[in-house]
Parts: C-alpha cells; sequence; structure tokens
C-alpha cells in the first residue's frame, strides 16, 4: 500500500491518500489541543500510543461484530483505513458526568448515570461544536434519521463492549467520542479510540488517565497515556 498525498491535516492526525482509492491512512501526531484549538502542545509520543490503542480497540470492537473502517496497523503511527465520506456528526456516550456535562447541566461530577447519556454535536470548529439533536443534524443535510438511529444504537453497542474491555483493565470509562462514516452503502464507526477522545478514570483510585490531564496541566501526561497503553494491550 503506498502513501500518496496529503488528504487533511487535522488536529491529532494526518490522513493520507493510497494508490488503493478506497483506502487512506491516518497518521498520529503528536500535536495536543484542547478547549477547540485555544490550548496547544504536545504529548511526546501521544501519536504512537494513540495508534496502538485504537488499533487494539478498533479489532476488538469487530471481533464484537462492530463494523469499523480499521484495515490494519502499518506502522508505529500509521493506520490503514477504509476511505470513509465523514458524517459531520459526533456521538458522546457518558457513563459518568464530567466535562460539559458538569457544566452545561449542573450535574455533580463523578455521579454515575442510571443509563448512559447519548448526545449528538455538530463537528464544526468554527461553531464550536454544538450539541444538536437528530432535527438539526437532518435539516443541515449531515445524515438522514435511519442513520442517526444506527449511528447512536452503534454507540450504545460500543459502549457495552468498551465498559466491559475496560473494567477488566481496571479503567472507569466515563464518557467518549465516535464518529461514523459512509463506505459502500454502509455507515461504518471511524477515526480514533484513545485518551484524546475518551475519558478513562482509574477503577481504584479514580485518578484521570486522559487527556484532561493535559487540559488541566494536572502533569502525568505521558505516564498516563503510556500506562492506558499497557492495560489495553499488555493484557489479552
Ligand atoms: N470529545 C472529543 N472531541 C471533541 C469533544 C469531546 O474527543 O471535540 C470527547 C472528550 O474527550 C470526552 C467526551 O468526548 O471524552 C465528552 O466531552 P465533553 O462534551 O465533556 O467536552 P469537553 O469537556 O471535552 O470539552
Amino acid at each position: 500500500m503506498n502513501k500518496m498525498q496529503l488528504l487533511y491535516e487535522g488536529k491529532a492526525k494526518k490522513v493520507y491518500l493510497t494508490d488503493n482509492k478506497d483506502r487512506v491512512i491516518q497518521e498520529f501526531k503528536d500535536d495536543a489541543t484542547a478547549f477547540n484549538n485555544k490550548k496547544k502542545g504536545t504529548i511526546s509520543n501521544k501519536g504512537i500510543v494513540n495508534n496502538a490503542i485504537s488499533c487494539k480497540l478498533f479489532t476488538y470492537l469487530a471481533e464484537n461484530g462492530v463494523p469499523t473502517h480499521f484495515v490494519e496497523k502499518l506502522s508505529d503511527r500509521g493506520m490503514l483505513c477504509k476511505y470513509l465520506d465523514i458524517i459531520m456528526v459526533e456521538v458522546v456516550v457518558r457513563n459518568i458526568a464530567a466535562g460539559s456535562l458538569v457544566k452545561r447541566y449542573g450535574f455533580q461530577e463523578a455521579t454515575v448515570l442510571e443509563e448512559p447519556i447519548v448526545e449528538l454535536y455538530l463537528k464544526d470548529d468554527d461553531l464550536d461544536d454544538p450539541l444538536m439533536n437528530e432535527s438539526h443534524a437532518v435539516a443541515l443535510g449531515l445524515a438522514t434519521y435511519d442513520e442517526l438511529d444506527f449511528m447512536k444504537e452503534q454507540a450504545r453497542k460500543i459502549n457495552t463492549h468498551l465498559k466491559t474491555f475496560f473494567a477488566a483493565r481496571k479503567l472507569n470509562l466515563v464518557d467518549f467520542k465516535l464518529e461514523f462514516g459512509r463506505y459502500n452503502g454502509e455507515v461504518l464507526l471511524g477515526d480514533e479510540i484513545s485518551p484524546d477522545t475518551c475519558r478513562f478514570w482509574d477503577l481504584d483510585t479514580g485518578e484521570k488517565m486522559d487527556k484532561d490531564r493535559f487540559r488541566f496541566d494536572l502533569g502525568g501526561v505521558e505516564d498516563a497515556y503510556t500506562e492506558v497503553q499497557h492495560r489495553v494491550l499488555d493484557r489479552e
């Protein structure tokens, strides 16, 4: 598989075309951003760690019947993926109150939600990724109601599988963000699943093990990412 021209450079990844029109290569960078680009920095080796974690999680989800864009891990930072037509809707699933849920609705941080909350956000940095509902997404022409229903159903299934996976590794899956895209008439899970896009708290100590360490200058950012990588990869 030959890497061709750069298709897109995002905050944490570069995406390259390949000599196969149905495949792209995602390359994970060490750059970190938070608060919609207002805070910028680097987390050394983050790209390597997030690629390794994402590849493992996509493989695990595929084994559990979740269709994803993942094809194979190509290198430390490179992941071969199906070339999706990305749906510009971010799906967030929450098990425990944190982040914007606390700010927006006044939940006490760390409240365990009786059932998971699934939210939709418009994927648009210029607008600060506003929270939206299905009618907004359909009115904007981003997706059909059927596609949104499928994405939310997949998000709930993915949550069930990931919660089990992380609990076995002594991590509490607090919340996470997913992206989906169209491929040959199907909707597949895309993007990445990593400490950049999830909140993980240590099951015993409650210690934050994700990008919140960077967002709020808690220190030990690299160590937390590496620890998550070990727990994800060194245990079968
Ligand atoms: N998230 C993400 N990208 C975004 C917004 C959120 O990956 O553009 C993830 C975030 O890391 C967290 C979850 O989605 O795991 C919920 O984020 P929240 O709405 O609390 O927003 P934040 O506190 O990140 O601004």
